[in-house]
This record gives C-alpha cells, structure tokens and sequence, in this order.
C-alpha cells in the first residue's frame, strides 16, 4: 500500500491536521455521542493510531471534553476546536490512548 497523506481541519482552520497512510477501519457510529454531535442519525469515522496523525494547532484551541459515560465503561476523550466547537476526534481510553477516532467529514479531499 502506498502512504497516502490526507489533510484536514476544523471549520476555523485554527486547527489543521494531516492523516499518513490508511486507517485501521473506517465505520458508521450510531452511539449517542455521534448521532448528536454529527446533527444525524451516525457519524462516519476513522481509527488511526496517534502516530499517524500530525496536529498544527499554533493557537493552542484544542480543548477537551471528557465523555465518562461510555458503552466499554472507558473515558473518551472528545477533542474539539475552542474557537469554532467543531469536534476533532475522541480519543477512546481503552486503547491507552493510542487510537484516534477521526471525524472523516473534516477531511478536505477523498
Ligand atoms: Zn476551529
Ligand atoms: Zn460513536
């Protein structure tokens, strides 16, 4: 597989981010969380490991919202843009941290 890159940001660009390679898997979440965050019935995702993802935020926006009612029983860590409340990714604490749920509609092309 060829490393593809794939560029993105929140809906200020305050934050943008780069994606190297393929994700583990992309899905359709329907949890609570997703279906409200995203204005819709699920939201599409992509898990990436935290290696894979680059983050320039010269601004320091990245605030986060801790989400401690999940379905594993693990914290997520919901990371969004402070300025414009759009929402990055959650970071779920059953994977130690390492895996990133990246929201696939801030992705700017593909
Ligand atoms: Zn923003
Ligand atoms: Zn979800």
């Amino acid at each position: 597989m060829a490393s593809e890159t794939f560029h993105g940001s929140c809906l200020c660009t305050s934050i943008t981010f780069d994606l190297t390679g393929l994700p583990e898997k992309v899905f359709a979440c329907y949890c609570k969380d997703c279906s409200k965050n995203a204005g819709g019935a699920y939201q599409i995702c992509a898990k990436y490991d935290r290696s894979q993802v680059t983050i320039r935020d010269p601004d320091n926006k990245q605030a986060t919202w801790i989400i401690t009612k999940t379905l594993s029983g693990h914290d997520k860590h919901k990371i969004f843009c402070s300025q414009c409340g759009c929402t990055m990714w959650t970071i779920p604490m059953n994977h130690g941290g390492e895996k990133m749920i990246v929201r696939t509609s801030l992705v700017d092309e593909g």
